[in-house]
């Protein structure tokens, strides 16, 4: 697939964020992130000033940051357009110092004496990432859409467009964070009025807003987005939940080691201490988001070892006071969206942002609360600067030629035993849509079913493209073809496509979410549905026989079994001729698994069908037999 053509005088996004910060580029085929690598997507929020005038910014100023506390800047956004009073509360968290400069604005002064504002902080991080996306498209970038908090007031606004003047940025134009979320959404496309919650959970700042999107009254024009209420709490996130692990594994250590004083006060250990604690109680805590428990291993010296499983249950103890918090803002944002909108906003939407709610609690109290499946397709981190991509993608129309949402433009599958598709929903289905699907598995005692979700029309798995892969774990072992498997699809007004897996005897569940749509240019949908009419006869014949082969593997085997252990009990005529039909049976099986083409299809079904039609009579010679307790 050729690359869509990149303009002369590209708009990219940018999510400046108090910790981290990225730009975005939205062409033909959705928004991407513009990086070096996929690893390097993040530029941390965070500049150094050297003493022989150099500048330092990003991943390098982060990892030494607590070698030159007075001279790195983080969390620069923190004191933007704000007077030293405004920033009081934030002071004590900053290792740099922070002076009053003309009209008692926030200044950062470094230890050589130089004074810089935290706009020329934030141009050195807008600066960065220009060059990145400069060098990513091969073009010079000079205009930006930039994204700010909704509560950010207008000096705060106008600082961050400053920044953008310093950087040699021109910022085209400021989008609410919560709006750019949405618009990664693609909420702005819908044809109805929606209110939608964002809720953003990072490291250290919870915001949830509550938004209502108007569509446009005219062809060409934009939605409305309204930012109905904000609430939050600057001083809230996961940073929160590594601190109280800390405390709690200090407190065991102490407790191990019979010491006395008090050793649960960070304050008391050293800088390196302390980072790696924090980061072995960050890595736990993350591990805890995907694992049901996680081992924590720390070497005290003297041949002791402070060793400990933490269970998910038990961090979402921990988290639940803290989780409270959170959605005690929700209902206040909810109370005050009632009071703006004279109603009580029914939620169509949840969007979840930052990195802290990928923490399954998080999610669950958060759907709860609004009574809907939060969105978490796109990755927490990255959604911001996306949707300012596709800001800038609108303003410089490349984003009109994204693909419409009212209908599903290719077929969504799951890929089933032998590796063909089954297509749970057909191109050109209304949006919403849904399907569901039962399955079951073909190997016994499988404890665990890969899912793997394709878009496609074409009938095997390796020529569709594959949109993510889950995994329905913890089963009970269970013979092959007894597992009840019920798959849902369920692509919503967005585009937005949940699937969720349900096995039916344990009741184990699993679910995915992606943006089928992302990532795809409409030239590209439409040489997919035409290779589709090219293959569509071969096609069709694959399918048939890698069905064949499952199929006829799960009769061969039930078949086999019954027949080796009552052969004694058939008479001669039967025996044999049930023998020849396994055997036909099995040598299609063998060709067909070497090389599909080799065997035909019809003759293969017949060969099936003779087998099945065969072994009827040694179905009920086991029934008997079982019957006597044989
Ligand atoms: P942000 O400020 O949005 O970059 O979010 C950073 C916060 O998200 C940090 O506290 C991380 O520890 C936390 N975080 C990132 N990934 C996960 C995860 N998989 N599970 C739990 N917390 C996470």
């Amino acid at each position: 697939m050729t690359k869509p053509p990149v303009p002369s005088d590209p708009i990219v996004g940018i999510d400046l964020g108090t910790t981290n910060s990225l730009v975005a580029f939205h062409d033909e085929r959705g928004p991407r992130i513009l990086a070096p690598s996929d690893a390097e997507a993040i530029v941390p929020s965070v500049v150094r000033y050297d003493d022989d005038g150099s500048v330092v910014v990003g991943a390098d100023a982060r990892a030494r940051a607590v070698e030159f506390p007075a001279s790195t800047v983080s969390s620069a956004k923190r004191l933007m357009g704000r007077s030293l009073d405004d920033a009081a509360s934030d002071l004590a968290y900053l290792s740099y110092e922070v002076v009053a400069g003309e009209h008692n604005t926030a200044r950062v002064r470094l230890p050589d004496g130089r004074i810089v504002s935290p706009q020329e902080v934030s141009a050195e991080i807008l600066r960065a990432l220009q060059q990145r996306a400069s060098a990513s498209l091969g073009v010079e970038v000079q205009k930006a859409v930039v994204t700010v908090p909704a509560y950010f007031d207008d000096a705060q606004r106008q600082a961050t467009r400053d920044a953008g003047r310093l950087a040699g940025l021109d910022v085209v134009r400021i989008v609410n964070e919560p709006t750019a979320a949405a618009l990664a959404y693609g909420l702005g496309t819908s044809q109805e009025s929606r209110t939608v919650a964002i809720y953003d959970l990072g490291g250290g700042t919870f915001d949830v807003s509550i938004l209502r999107i108007t569509p446009a009254e005219r062809e060409g024009e934009t939605s409305f987005f309204q930012v109905l209420a904000t609430a939050g709490d600057t001083r809230l996130g996961g940073d929160d939940i590594d601190q109280q692990l800390v405390r709690v594994f200090l407190t065991e250590i102490r407790e191990s080691l019979g010491v006395a004083e008090d050793v649960t006060d960070l304050d008391a250990f050293p800088a390196s201490t302390r980072r790696a604690l924090v980061s072995f109680a960050e890595a736990i805590k993350i591990r805890l988001s995907t694992e049901e428990s996680a081992q924590i291993r720390i070497d005290l010296g003297e041949g002791r070892t402070y060793e400990r499983t933490v269970a998910r249950a038990e961090l979402n103890a921990m988290m639940t006071p803290w989780v409270d918090r959170t959605i005690e803002a929700c209902k206040r944002a909810m109370r005050e969206a009632e009071r703006t909108s004279g109603e009580r906003p029914a939620v169509d939407a949840v969007v979840m942002v930052g990195g802290s709610t990928r923490i399954p609690l998080v999610r669950d109290r958060t759907g709860a609360f609004f009574g809907v499946e939060p969105y978490t397709a796109l990755d927490p981190d990255r959604v911001v600067a996306m949707g300012a991509a596709v800001q800038a993608g609108i303003l410089s129309g490349s984003a009109t030629g994204s693909l419409l949402l009212d209908v599903i433009p290719l077929s969504l599958g799951i890929e089933t035993q032998g590796g063909a598709v089954a297509k749970l929903i057909t191109a050109n289905s209304t949006v919403p849509a849904r399907a569901t699907e039962m399955f079951s598995t073909s190997v016994d005692g499988q404890t665990s079913i890969k899912l793997a979700v394709y878009q496609g029309e074409r009938e095997m798995a390796e020529d569709c493209r594959l949109l993510g892969e889950f995994h329905l774990a913890g089963l009970p072992p269970m013979p092959a073809g007894i597992p009840q498997l019920e798959v849902e699809f369920l692509v919503d007004a967005s585009g937005v496509l949940n699937v969720n897996a349900h096995e039916k005897r344990s009741g184990k569940r699993a679910q995915l979410q992606v943006v089928p749509n992302h990532g795809l240019t409409r030239s590209e949908v439409e040489a997919i549905e035409r290779d589709s009419l090219t293959h569509a006869r071969e096609d069709m014949t694959r399918h048939r026989i890698v069905d064949l082969i499952v199929n006829s593997k799960l009769d061969l085997k039930w078949i086999g079994e019954r027949f080796d252990r009552f052969a004694d009990k058939l008479d001669a005529a039967y025996r044999d001729e049930l023998s020849s039909k396994i055997e036909t049976l099995r040598g299609f099986v063998q060709n067909a698994d070497t090389d599909w083409k080799s065997v035909d299809a019809n003759e293969f079904a017949n060969a099936k069908q003779g087998l099945d039609e065969a072994s009827v009579r040694l179905q009920e010679v086991s029934i008997t037999e079982s019957l006597k307790g044989d």
